[in-house]
């Protein structure tokens, strides 16, 4: 059955109470096909820690040249990957397999175990760490706790890079990694009475408050930051997303597989009512198959998902529908960080 042709002025911003439906709803792009209103939501993509990090290996190929090394994918997305190799940047995953070089070599955004900085001095190497600062917060939570001699738990997944630094912050066995509900229900703790926690800063935010009250129910006293953990770029996508979820048929979500953040968007996403969330990477990934009967698509994209990618997304589906774009604002954002003072004098990319 054909999709009815719904003029852009019928869908009404007054639907959504709490969150701001910009004015931009655009005009329909030609007669292509179907109708589809798509729902954008704002915040998205890009957080300042992942600008951050991408302008630190910008401003590093600009100062002191190709190569530049970087130790691990400085942001969990291809394209931007492929837009540093192409600028000079390498990757390696370990340090071990950098040759004898006095060029760069950058710690990627997810943070590094003391163990990394520990050896790249030890081999006197030139690095520079972007671990986004709100990573470097956690760390010295972390050890603050065991300074203060407290038994920590550390909310997180298993193997996420930013996980193994935040554990690496702290002696073998000091912290204890919980994942899930269950994994709180169950843990042990040396002293009920000498507990803090700290967590992973883009996990669900629903999730994670659900296991914090299991923990807090099991040991009142356990300590927790002063402020959340999971950061703002991460609770304001989840929201604009949450905003937006249950008005969707189908919510894409432009992101990378390892991201954390992304796959948190989808299950947020299926979480907040929409029937079908989809990790895609590129427009090139669109899976036009699972959009058929949609009419009104939702599209968000990771912290760490450049915008050309929406764009291009956005792009490709009015290549095939009649699209009616609206974005739906729930908050904005100002946050910046500085990039190290090496890298200051070094002006602005290329
Ligand atoms: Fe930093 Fe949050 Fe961005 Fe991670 S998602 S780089 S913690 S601002």
């Amino acid at each position: 059955m054909p999709l009815p042709r719904t003029p852009c002025s019928q869908f009404r911003s007054d639907r959504l109470p709490r969150s701001r439906s910009v004015a931009e709803t655009q005009g329909t792009s030609g007669s292509r096909g179907a109708a589809l209103k798509v729902l954008l939501a704002a915040p998205r993509g890009f957080c300042a820690g992942v600008e951050r990090a991408i302008r630190m290996v910008e401003l590093a190929l600009k100062k002191y040249g190709a190569p530049v090394y970087v130790r691990h994918e400085i942001v969990h997305n291809r394209h931007v990957i492929e837009s540093l190799k192409a600028k000079g940047a390498i990757f390696v995953e370990e340090l071990s397999e950098l040759p004898e070089t006095t060029a760069p070599v950058i710690f990627s955004a997810h943070g590094v175990p003391q163990t990394v900085a520990a050896a790249a001095k030890a081999h006197n190497l030139f690095y520079l760490d972007a671990t986004c600062p709100l990573v470097s917060k956690v760390h010295a939570e972390a050890r603050d706790h065991y300074d203060g001699g407290l038994e920590i738990v550390l909310i997180g997944h298993a193997g996420h890079p930013e996980v193994v630094g935040t554990l690496g912050q702290l002696p073998a066995g000091a912290a204890t990694l919980v994942e899930t509900e269950e994994d709180a229900r169950r843990f042990c703790p040396r002293n009920p009475e000498r507990l803090a926690y700290v967590t992973q800063t883009t996990l669900s935010v629903d999730d994670t408050r659900a296991i914090i009250a299991t923990l807090k129910r099991r040991f009142p006293g356990i300590v927790g930051p002063r402020k959340e953990d999971i950061c703002y770029a991460t609770t304001n996508r989840q929201a604009a997303v949450k905003a937006i979820a249950a008005r969707c048929d189908a919510l894409l979500v432009v992101g990378a597989p390892n991201s954390s953040n992304s796959l948190r968007l989808v299950e947020v996403a299926r979480a907040a009512g929409c029937p079908k969330a989809l990790l895609v990477e590129a427009a090139a990934d669109l899976p036009w198959g699972e959009l058929a009967g949609v009419a009104t698509l939702g599209v968000t994209a990771s912290a760490s998902a450049p915008e050309q990618l929406v764009d291009e997304v956005i792009a490709a589906l009015r290549a095939r529908y009649e699209v009616c774009l609206e974005t739906v604002v729930t908050g904005e954002e100002r946050v910046a960080f500085n990039v190290p003072r090496e890298l200051r004098a070094a002006g602005t990319p290329e």
